[in-house]
Order: C-alpha cells, then sequence, then structure tokens
C-alpha cells in the first residue's frame, strides 16, 4: 500500500510539476501574443427579455495560438492573474473596446451599444489610481465613460473590500457603469452593493443552468431578481440556453438575458451584420 501511495504521489507531483511548466509556457506566449495584437475581443448581445432590443455587449478576449489553436480564456485569465500578465490584458481589453465603439459612432451605426468589460479582481482591489488610468483612457479614444460598463465579480469585491470600493466608487463617479458579475457566488449584501450605485447585476450561470431542475437554484434566482428589483437595480441573466429558462426569466422579471439563445459572443464585423442597425438614409 506504501509502495502504490508512494507511486500515486509521485505521479500527482509530477502532474503539478507539468501543470506549472504549462502556465509558465503559456504566460510567455500571452505575453508575446498581447505584444503582437494576437488577441481579439468578441462581442455578446445582452437582450431585453421583454422587446428583445439590444442593450449593450460584452467584450470577451479571444486568443488563439499559432501552435496550440483556441485557448480558453478560463485557462488563460487565470494564468495572467498568477504571473502579473492581468494589468496588460485588461487595458488591452479597455482600450481594444473603446477603440471599437469610437469606430462604430464614427462609422454611423444608430444606437450603438454600450461595451461591458471585465475587470479582474486583482486590477481592482489593488491597482493604485486604476479608475483615473480607465477614465484618461477611454477620453484619449473620445469615448464618454457612459459607454463603458465595468464588469467586476461578486467575489473580487469581498477580496479587498475597502480598497474595491473606494475604486468603485471613484469609476461610478466618473461616470462609468457598473455591473456584478457572477452574483450569487460569494456573500454579499445586497444592502451593500446597493450603496455603490451599480447599474447592474449579473446573475451567476450555474444557476440559470440548474433553476428548471433544482428548487434551491430557483429560489436563489426568484430572491435575487426580486430583491433587485425593489433596489431598482436591473438583472441580467448569464448563460441562457432554452426558451424554457427564457420564459421563466420573463415570468421572474429579469431585465435582460445573455446567452447562446439570443447569441454566442461574436467578432466585431457578424455582431454589426446581425445586432447593429443602419441610420436609415
Ligand atoms: P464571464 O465574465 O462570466 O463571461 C461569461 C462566459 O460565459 C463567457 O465565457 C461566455 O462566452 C460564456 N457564455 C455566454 N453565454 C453562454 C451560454 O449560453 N452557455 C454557456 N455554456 N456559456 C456561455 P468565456 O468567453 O470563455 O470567458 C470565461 C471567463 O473569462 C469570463 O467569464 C471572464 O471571467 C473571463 N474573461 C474573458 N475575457 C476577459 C478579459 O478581457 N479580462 C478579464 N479580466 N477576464 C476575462
Ligand atoms: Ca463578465
Ligand atoms: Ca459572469
Ligand atoms: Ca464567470
Amino acid at each position: 500500500r506504501a509502495k502504490a501511495q508512494s507511486g500515486s504521489y509521485l505521479i500527482y507531483e509530477a502532474g503539478m510539476r507539468q501543470q506549472q511548466s504549462r502556465s509558465i509556457a503559456l504566460a510567455q506566449r500571452l505575453k508575446q501574443a498581447l505584444a503582437d495584437g494576437q488577441l481579439e475581443l468578441h462581442y455578446q448581445p445582452k437582450v431585453d427579455t421583454i422587446t428583445g432590443k439590444l442593450h449593450g455587449v460584452e467584450a470577451l478576449a479571444r486568443w488563439r495560438d499559432p501552435q496550440w489553436g483556441w485557448v480558453s480564456p478560463a485557462e488563460f485569465i487565470p494564468v495572467a492573474e498568477e504571473r502579473g500578465l492581468i494589468g496588460a490584458l485588461d487595458a488591452w481589453a479597455l482600450e481594444t473596446a473603446a477603440r471599437q465603439w469610437r469606430q462604430w459612432q464614427d462609422d454611423g451605426w444608430a444606437q450603438v451599444p454600450p461595451i461591458a468589460v471585465n475587470v479582474s479582481a486583482v486590477e481592482i482591489s489593488m491597482v493604485e489610481g486604476f479608475a483615473e488610468h480607465a477614465l484618461a483612457l477611454v477620453q484619449r479614444h473620445r469615448v464618454p465613460p457612459q459607454a463603458i460598463e465595468l464588469e467586476i465579480t461578486e467575489t473580487a469585491l469581498m477580496r479587498n473590500a475597502e480598497k474595491a470600493i473606494q475604486t468603485t466608487r471613484q469609476l461610478v463617479a466618473m461616470g462609468f457603469s457598473l455591473a456584478i458579475d457572477d452574483f450569487g457566488t460569494g456573500y454579499s449584501s445586497l444592502a451593500r452593493l446597493h450603496r455603490l450605485s451599480l447599474a447592474r447585476l449579473k446573475i451567476d450561470m450555474t444557476f440559470i443552468r440548474t433553476m428548471l431542475d433544482d428548487a434551491g437554484s430557483m429560489a436563489i434566482v426568484t430572491a435575487v431578481i426580486g430583491m433587485a428589483r425593489a433596489l431598482q437595480l436591473r438583472t441580467v441573466a448569464e448563460g441562457v440556453e432554452t426558451a424554457a429558462q427564457l420564459d421563466t426569466l420573463r415570468r421572474l422579471q429579469c431585465d435582460e438575458i445573455q446567452g447562446y439563445f439570443f447569441s454566442k459572443p461574436l467578432p466585431a464585423r457578424e455582431l454589426e451584420e446581425r445586432w447593429l442597425c443602419a441610420v436609415d438614409a
């Protein structure tokens, strides 16, 4: 037994080492890809539950390595956070989104949607002058902060609460709109979040995925939407894939829907073709 155990430990250790070297290699490539402009943003619509109208889009990072093919953000974002690249990556995403918004405006699309950008917990809670940098960046691209929404996860706000809350207040005062991402996965009180003047609450997709089979999830979704409504916070359901989920969310009076049922995240050009409206001549 002892032998088997030590054997599996060795395998475990080798696995760890392999994982670690993949993570180091990945970080090196990611750094290079950022420098070479090989990352892209795709945009996923957020749609009004009742009218089907486009309310905004979420910008999501996409990376295709020449050798490895597509690498999921679920893999490279944590690596970027661990290895000190997340600041550069998030700044790149904010800049790319701002440039895209300006481009859509200049190209004459009617009602260019606000673009939501993800901000890592590391950034919001640790970086000095984050808000000032963000403002300077959008202004450089002649984009009003109102056109940019920043998505911060619930757990990020809990991590270094004082600092994160201070930065959040600053961003709101500057005119950025703020959304709490992955809501329901932490333990924040809605009453406290309410004092931050947030624009949106995004209900984590694990609850949406399970709500029709699991009474607990349904109770959480129902309660979150109910409380958010009472506090005049807009709710967004993430990961909506089926008509049955949409119907339920409509009945619960959730405000906005994001998910494959309406659209996957799309390259800018495809979003234009399918979702933006030309100004009629
Ligand atoms: P997130 O912010 O919660 O983004 C939503 C994720 O759900 C995206 O995954 C999106 O493609 C996926 N999704 C949307 N609708 C559906 C659906 O109906 N079904 C399913 N199964 N999935 C759906 P993605 O693009 O792989 O991103 C994963 C995570 O990586 C994001 O989760 C976000 O936390 C992070 N991320 C992506 N881009 C950035 C970025 O530029 N900066 C930072 N800091 N994080 C990013
Ligand atoms: Ca997000
Ligand atoms: Ca989310
Ligand atoms: Ca997430």
